[in-house]
């Protein structure tokens, strides 16, 4: 062909030369095409199979960014992801040429822009005149310093066996900006970033997928380690999936390293095994009561999970603590009985005084006599008014009711005389002392109330001193409020009881001091109520051991709560 070609005229010379330029042009393209193809096959070979955590993807994404500037020859390269929750594609970091900052505040609508553009139709864009093209954002573009760019849609594709695409989902779009060396970005630029952006698409998605689902997962379990409850999951095979930090202290097992062992091999109470066998031999749930040796009470329940299939799956065994229930349960029978029996005591010394003076027909009682027993039994209905006072009180605070509320002003130590007066009656030992000063300020509070507190912390005060001695009623002055103490000469409160006699039902029991002490365990709870409801507060402010008590309660001088309506 050589030779041909010297024999030929300079015109043909020249057109064979040109044809020659063509094809030696086209080799130049094809061997890009073919570097370009190589070094995306090189980036997409060096993307790791799983990204597991964040800083992974961070990283991978790094790495991806700077593959496709060097390909695409771009200076800038943005991924925007859609973010379903705010209707928002925004910046993913990292971007190459786009500092933190800058990413942060750019978040773009669907209706906005060229993102927006190719992220609702799913078209590639080229903006080569970026600061004079319509359909770009200009304060992006001259923000960020844009001259001219690419941008393609991220789409997931997805295939079925024979590798033909079934569903398309878009879920963003790379931009890649400014192309170096002062030239324009085209086709071909365009189709590299496309297949480029496919799979980025992919890498992202999956990563984001198994992110969720690995943090999805932590939180799970990061919330059975966390709750009360005891949980443990086992196989159909037997072996333990997860058994929570509450089950081994309830178990009394040392935490940790049970995932993958045959429960029959950890679990050594035979109630449970005997529970898990017969689950899994019936397919039933089951339930039983554990009481261990430190008195607390566990419900363990079973529940089964069936595979796909329909098969079991999964058995779960749900360990709940009802102590306080039971202990509760307990506390309300014994209170029923305490209650009813000090309901009796005053009915039946009524009764007994009405009998005797029905039956004196032939008056052998002297009117003196008579008198006293009209006064006994006075007072004792006086007692059975107010122990139903209190039983309707707590049962009005147990059902959530406010309090019915009738506000005033009270004079104190008028109401402390009242129910000093009235509790001296039934104590010739006791010395009850008001030293309430005269000039107290008076309070805003609901009288018989303020009455029923003091009523019980006296009532309290007399009951817990059985050899007698002083009670002593004093006030003051605290601000906005005003400190009512009652002090004792009595048992006193065992320091371990202290904090739990202001609870329903708490009585300092199996004691021998009580020994002909009644008492329902009431009175100090609805003390603590009554002054709650005034916005105030009561405490044993002082108590030693056989030397005495003081009980204080603070109420404010400004009724702190709305008058009741009913
Ligand atoms: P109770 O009906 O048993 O008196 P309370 O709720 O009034 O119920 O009191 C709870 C417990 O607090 C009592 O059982 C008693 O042991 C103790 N307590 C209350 N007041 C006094 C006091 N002034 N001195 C000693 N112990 C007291």
């Amino acid at each position: 062909m050589a030779q041909d070609v010297t024999s030929e005229s300079p015109e043909a010379l020249r057109k064979e030369l040109e044809r020659y330029h063509l094809v030696v042009n086209d080799l130049h393209r094809k061997i890009r095409e073919l570097e370009s193809e190589l070094q995306i096959t090189t980036a997409v070979a060096e993307m790791p199979g799983v990204i597991v955590t964040r800083p992974e993807l961070q990283q991978t994404m790094a790495r991806l960014v700077s593959k496709i500037a060097m390909i695409v020859q771009a200076e800038k390269i943005m991924i925007f992801l859609y973010h379903a929750e705010n209707s928002e594609l925004t910046l993913l970091s990292p971007a190459l040429g786009v500092t933190d900052d800058q990413a942060t505040e750019i978040a773009i609508k669907p209706d906005q822009g060229i993102t927006g553009e190719v992220y609702r139709t799913g078209e590639s864009a080229i903006y080569n005149d970026a600061l004079n093209d319509p359909r770009v954002l200009s304060d992006i573009v001259s923000k960020l310093r844009i001259r001219n760019g690419i941008a393609v849609p991220l789409v997931i594709k997805q295939r079925d066996e024979e590798e033909r695409i079934v569903q398309e989902r878009v879920i963003g779009v790379a931009h890649a900006c400014n192309k170096r060396y002062e030239q324009e970005f085209n086709q071909d630029d365009l189709r590299l970033l496309e297949m480029l952006g496919e799979q980025a698409a992919a890498v992202i998605s999956n990563a984001q997928l198994y992110i969720t689902l690995t943090e999805e997962k932590q939180r799970i379990e990061d919330a059975l380690e966390s709750i009360r409850a005891g949980v443990i999951v086992i196989s159909s095979e037997g072996s333990i999936r997860l058994m929570n930090r509450a089950t081994c202290q309830l178990l009394n097992l040392p935490v940790d390293g049970y995932e993958g062992k045959q429960f029959a091999k950890v679990i050594t109470s035979e109630e449970i095994l005997k529970l898990l066998n017969e689950t899994f031999n019936t397919h039933h749930e089951q339930s039983i009561e554990i009481e261990l040796p430190d008195e607390q009470v566990f419900r363990a329940e079973t529940s089964t999970v069936a595979g796909e299939n329909g098969q079991l799956s999964d058995v779960v065994v749900i360990f709940t603590d009802i102590t306080d229930i039971r202990h509760l349960e307990r506390m309300k029978t014994t209170f029923v009985s305490t209650v009813s029996h000090e309901l009796r005591t005053p009915l039946t010394s009524i009764k007994g005084f009405i009998s005797t003076l029905i039956d004196d027909t032939e008056e052998l009682y002297d009117s003196r006599t008579r008198q006293e027993f009209y006064g006994i039994i006075d007072q004792e209905c006086d007692r059975l008014t107010r122990m139903i006072s209190d039983l309707l009180n707590v049962s009005r605070i147990e059902s959530g009711r406010a309090l019915d509320m009738q506000i005033s002003e009270i004079n104190l130590r008028k109401l402390v005389r009242q129910v000093l007066n009235t509790q001296q009656q039934y104590t010739a030992e006791h010395k009850l002392i008001n030293k309430v000063p005269e000039d107290l300020s008076t309070i805003e509070g609901d009288p018989d109330k303020v009455a029923q507190i003091l009523d019980n912390l006296v009532g309290n005060a007399i009951k817990y001193s059985p050899e007698g001695g002083q009670v002593v009623v004093d006030a003051m002055d605290e601000g906005k409020m005003v400190r009512i103490d009652v002090t004792d000469e009595g048992l006193g409160v065992p320091q371990r009881h202290q904090d739990k006699i202001f609870d329903r039902f708490q009585m300092v029991d199996g004691d021998t001091r009580r020994q002909g002490i009644k008492g329902t365990g009431i009175g100090l709870y609805l003390v603590r109520h009554l002054a709650h409801a005034h916005g105030g507060d009561v405490k044993l402010t002082w108590s030693e051991m056989n030397k005495g008590s003081t009980f204080s309660v603070r109420l404010p001088k400004i009724a702190q709560i709305e008058q009741s309506q009913e």
